[in-house]
């Protein structure tokens, strides 16, 4: 008897249909002798929809608000699961976030979990319950309810997996794993079988949207061995594990695409200490993540800074940096949300040299023009232009040759 923790993403429960079927695979689970636990997301577009409905109350949409909104998504499918499950004849409960015991910070929007007290997911196990739980939402210190960022389901899964020390943590969702490429743009990816936390890291955060990256970093902190599968097909699926010799490995494993990127560039910034500091404190105080950084050569005692952010948080940073321009005394600042990041991922990149050349050079070949870089050991990543964006996952899937991999 294994315990395993599952999770359903949005389009797996999108219709009542769907929600059966995911009931059924349920029901088989623990019928077949192993303690489930089942992670829902809310169905279909509902986050969206809940989203757009928001706005329609005005500007002012603050956050603790919005968790409030949002968690309601998780809830209504997490019930109708368990519904589903005990007209089955099957014993379910469904849990919130907080009735299953998951606390985070108070960063609403953005909530990190700090701890999981499992008392109360034991003993509905122990009741011989499938135990369903509300993604993507926890409890703040002072009781309020908060949510994980987008796709944080995903989280909750490996979270939940790592505290009840499950034997695997699998994510059901519409793909049947993680692909070199996404499949939508790139039809020739192919399937890894396996891929190492490190490697699934650098892809998820640099935009493979299948799996949250914050779920990576539990799996990859607590050792939990992670299946992306699909909800739709029995296929095998892949194992998310740690993975030896990695620089044995591809040179290049995929190409990961992000959206959801907006550049800034301030002018003519005074060149002493503190400056950089003063800028990205406002906007770290404002709960804005700054990704890449470039600062240019120095001419008389100036230098040009240019940033990228996440594009969502695009309308809070504009009056940060404008208060920051001020205060520093530089000439001006312009900004754009209509860039895009096109990455490559490989462990291999650290022993093989000319990784970076030939990204350029095949990005070059198709005239696209590179706004930033940025590298680390494992990745290479490239700001462009975002209507170059598909062409450019394209031309680098073909240039490394992974529609070959096996
Ligand atoms: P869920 O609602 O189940 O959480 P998501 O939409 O969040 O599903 O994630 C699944 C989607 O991730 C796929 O439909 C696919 O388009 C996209 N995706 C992006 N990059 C990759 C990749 N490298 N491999 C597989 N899927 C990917
Ligand atoms: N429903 C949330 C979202 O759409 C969380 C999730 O799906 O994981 O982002
Ligand atoms: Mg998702």
């Amino acid at each position: 008897m294994a315990l395993l923790v599952t999770k359903f993403g949005g389009t797996s429960v999108a219709s009542l249909e769907r929600i059966k079927n995911v009931a059924l695979r349920l029901k088989d689970m623990k019928e077949k002798g192993n303690d489930v636990v089942a992670v829902v997301s809310a169905m279909g577009d509902t986050t969206d929809e809940l989203i757009d409905l928001a706005k329609l109350t005005g500007d002012n949409l603050a956050p603790r608000e919005m968790d409030m909104l949002l968690s309601t998504g998780e809830q209504q499918s997490a019930a109708l699961l368990a519904l589903t499950l005990q007209n089955m004849n099957c014993d379910a409960i469904s849990l919130t976030g907080w009735q299953a015991g998951i606390k985070s910070d108070d960063k609403h929007s953005k909530a990190k979990i700090s701890e999981i007290n499992t008392e109360r997911l034991r003993a509905e196990l122990a009741k011989g319950r499938i135990v369903i739980v509300a993604g993507f939402q926890g409890i703040s210190p002072c009781g309020d309810i908060t949510t994980l960022g987008r796709g944080g389901s995903d989280t909750t899964a490996v979270a939940i997996a790592a505290a009840l020390k499950a034997d695997r943590c699998l994510i059901f969702t519409d793909v049947d794993g993680v692909y070199t490429a996404d499949p939508r743009i790139v039809p020739e990816a192919r399937k890894l079988s396996q891929i190492s936390y490190e490697e699934m890291l650098e892809m998820a955060s640099l935009g493979a949207g299948v799996l949250q990256s914050r779920s990576v970093e539990f799996a990859m902190l607590y050792g939990v061995d992670v299946e992306v599968l699909s909800s739709f097909n029995f296929n095998p699926g892949t194992l998310v594990t740690e993975v030896k010799n990695m620089e044995k490995q591809r040179v290049v494993c995929g190409v990961a695409d992000d959206r959801n990127c907006a550049r800034f560039a301030l002018f003519d910034v005074p060149d002493v200490p503190g400056i950089a500091m003063k800028i990205f404190k406002a906007l770290a105080k404002e709960n804005i993540n700054v990704d890449m950084v470039i600062q240019s050569a120095m001419r008389d005692n100036r230098n040009d800074i240019a940033f990228t952010i996440e594009r969502d948080d695009l309308k809070r940073a504009v009056p940060v940096v404008q208060k920051v321009v001020k205060e520093i005394s530089a000439s001006g600042f312009s900004y754009a949300d209509d860039v895009a990041k096109v990455s490559i991922v490989g462990a291999g990149m650290q022993t093989n040299p000319g990784v970076a050349a030939d990204m350029f050079e095949a990005l070059a070949e198709e005239n696209i023009n590179i706004h930033m870089i940025s590298t680390s050991e494992i990745k290479v990543s490239c700001v462009i232009d975002e209507k170059e964006l598909e062409k450019a996952v394209r031309v680098l899937h073909k240039k490394f040759e992974l529609d070959k991999i096996e």
